[in-house]
């Protein structure tokens, strides 16, 4: 007969694997949607690309970068999201599992609770779900590498997207369509949507074609006091549609990898 009294917490515990994230680097979370293709043909979504289902995942990202102070930078698409935390920081002990399961609850739980600020007319259908890892990137530069693949697939997925549901709208089956696509490069795909369909992929929303990038900016306020005005400084979250790729963003904002 086995005394429970006598098994030592000690014991128990040590067959807790707890995996730690190097120090000092950058971690990066990132979050997708479980089966989001079914989620989103249950939810009709609007094909492609559908904007207040982006807007809701924007809102709930904000939501997350507010929450944790230690995220620095955060991109998403789809129904994906990175955040980005600062490399030096203390987040969990920088225990993965605690990361990431903080951040996927809250996003998914934010991302419920907004669901019909953005969708007042349809009702949430079930629970969504997301999954979510965390990855370690050394430097700034392949930290860059990373997003940069990230925007690089939301372009060559947007791309062929567009293509592929302007297709499927002017009679194709789904089959047909991606026949059609198979082995198309950039240029042709461009040109399709342009001889075919009157379409320059340039003119759509560039929240569509480059996804949506979140951080925080200083803002400087002027308030009049009695003995004049004061310069007051306030951060502020902001999501742009820009850019991650070249130079020009990160040399624009230097202070957010810095
Ligand atoms: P998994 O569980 O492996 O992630 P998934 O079905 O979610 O499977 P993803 O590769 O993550 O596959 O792709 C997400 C899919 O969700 C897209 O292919 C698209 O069909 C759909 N989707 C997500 N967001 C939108 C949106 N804003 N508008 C239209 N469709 C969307
Ligand atoms: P941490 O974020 O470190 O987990 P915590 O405040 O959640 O901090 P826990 O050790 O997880 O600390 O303890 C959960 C606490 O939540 C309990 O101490 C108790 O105060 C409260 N709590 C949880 N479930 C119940 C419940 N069903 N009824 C009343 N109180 C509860
Ligand atoms: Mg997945
Ligand atoms: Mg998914
Ligand atoms: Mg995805
Ligand atoms: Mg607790």
């Amino acid at each position: 007969e086995k005394d429970i009294n006598k098994v030592k917490p000690e014991y128990v515990k040590s067959f807790q694997f707890e995996h730690k994230l190097m120090p000092f680097t950058w971690i990066v979370v990132r979050i997708d949607g479980c089966h989001f293709h079914r989620f989103s043909e249950v939810h009709e979504f609007e094909k492609p690309n559908d904007g207040q289902a982006l807007n809701l995942m924007n809102s709930c990202a904000v939501a997350v970068v507010k929450e944790f102070q230690d995220i620095v930078f955060s991109y998403g698409v789809s129904d994906e999201y990175s955040f980005v935390l600062k490399k030096d920081s203390q987040l969990y002990q920088r225990h993965a599992s605690g990361i990431v399961s903080v951040f996927v609850s809250f996003f998914c739980s934010v991302y419920v609770m907004k669901w019909k600020d953005f969708f007042p007319e349809k009702e949430l259908k079930y629970p969504p779900c997301f999954d979510g890892r965390a990855v370690c990137y050394p430097s700034t530069e392949i930290l860059r590498d990373y997003l940069a693949w990230r925007q690089v697939d939301c372009h060559i997925n947007n791309q062929y997207n567009t293509c592929f549901w302007m297709l499927v709208k002017s009679g194709k089956s789904k089959r047909e369509a991606q026949d059609y696509l198979k082995g198309t490069r950039a240029q042709e795909k461009n040109e399709l949507l342009v001889q075919q369909f009157g379409v320059d992929y340039q003119t759509l929303p560039v929240m569509f074609r480059q996804g949506s990038s979140i951080f925080w900016v200083k803002e400087v306020e002027t308030e009049m006091h009695n003995d004049g005005p004061r310069e007051k400084f306030q951060k502020k979250v902001v999501v742009e549609h820009c850019d991650i790729i070249g130079q020009s963003f990160w040399k624009a904002h230097p202070s957010i990898l810095d």
